[in-house]
């Protein structure tokens, strides 16, 4: 079992948060939002990630980096495949 150290997950947030910062400098507004293909959910527009043809959004991408790391998932499509830890109700389809 591989842990994250706190200061590995402190370096994924910085990142997320500096995702969010350049989408907003290329104009995407904090107004605009889009679904997240993890959990489902409507969220902000800047600080989505294209994941191979997954987009997540920034709360999903930062859990699917932390994954990453901790050796949980190797891969997207894995993680899709995994519950969604911020979604509410269970998924449907
Ligand atoms: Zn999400």
């Amino acid at each position: 079992m591989n842990e994250v150290s706190v200061a590995q997950a402190e370096a994924i947030r910085e990142i997320m948060r500096i995702i969010v910062d350049d989408d907003l400098a290329k104009g995407i507004s904090p107004g605009d939002s889009a679904v997240c293909d993890h959990c489902r959910q409507i969220k902000p527009a800047p600080g989505f990630i294209m994941y191979d043809q997954y987009k997540l959004c920034n709360d999903c991408s930062c859990e699917y980096e932390l994954a990453r790391v901790q050796g949980r998932v190797h891969s997207p499509r894995q993680f899709m495949r995994r519950a969604p830890k911020f979604a509410s109700g269970s998924p449907s389809s």
